[in-house]
């Protein structure tokens, strides 16, 4: 088999590679694949990580499967939880594609990419919008804001409250995920 060889795609969040498969119909073809390496969630808001999540390494080309008639595609992967497929962001494209193509082929990808991570962000803006409704609701303590060390529901100094959860596509650190997303009740 001929070595798949990574290529720059000049853009943040993606990677390339010239490879060689073997189409049952078309024989020995020469493919260029531009992929996405932003993770895919199931479901953005489980913390414990019971849904699936898809991560495409940089440095590491994408298992294709070759679909009848219809080319070549990196298969999904389906969730444990519920069963839904998460589908990679992923271009194929038959010849090794010069520099400008790739990065062309990489912008969409990673504008694909960035349209999911923001959708990620909406659904949690919206859970998060739901906790408050739902607390507002009950008479219970809530913790401050500053003393919780766990996703929910809190009171800050004024007293409002605050729901907040961690961003699934922020920065992570040590392996863990540190940047939040807040919803205010007087948003
Ligand atoms: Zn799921």
């Amino acid at each position: 088999m001929e070595m798949d060889q990574i290529i720059e795609t000049g853009v943040a969040h993606t990677a390339a590679a010239h490879i060689v498969r073997h189409s049952t119909t078309r024989g020995r073809e020469e493919l260029t694949v531009v992929w996405s390496t932003r993770t895919h969630l199931c479901d953005p808001i489980d913390d414990i990580g019971q849904h699936a999540k898809v991560t495409l390494a940089a440095d590491v080309v994408p298992v294709l499967w070759e679909h009848g008639g219809v080319g070549w595609e990196p298969p999904g992967t389906q969730c444990p939880v519920d069963g839904r497929y998460l589908a990679p962001t992923c271009e194929v494209v038959r010849g090794h594609a010069e520099p400008a193509q790739v990065e062309a082929l990489a912008q969409l990808v990673a504008e694909r990419a960035d349209a999911m991570v923001a959708a990620d962000r909406a659904r949690i803006r919206r859970e998060l919008r739901r906790w408050i409704n739902l607390t507002s609701e009950v008479d219970e303590d809530l913790p401050r804001l500053d003393t919780m060390g766990e996703p929910g529901v809190g009171v800050d100094a004024g007293g409002v409250l605050v729901a907040w959860a961690y961003d699934p596509h922020g920065a992570m650190d040590d392996g863990c995920l540190v940047d939040m997303i807040e919803v205010r009740e007087d948003d």
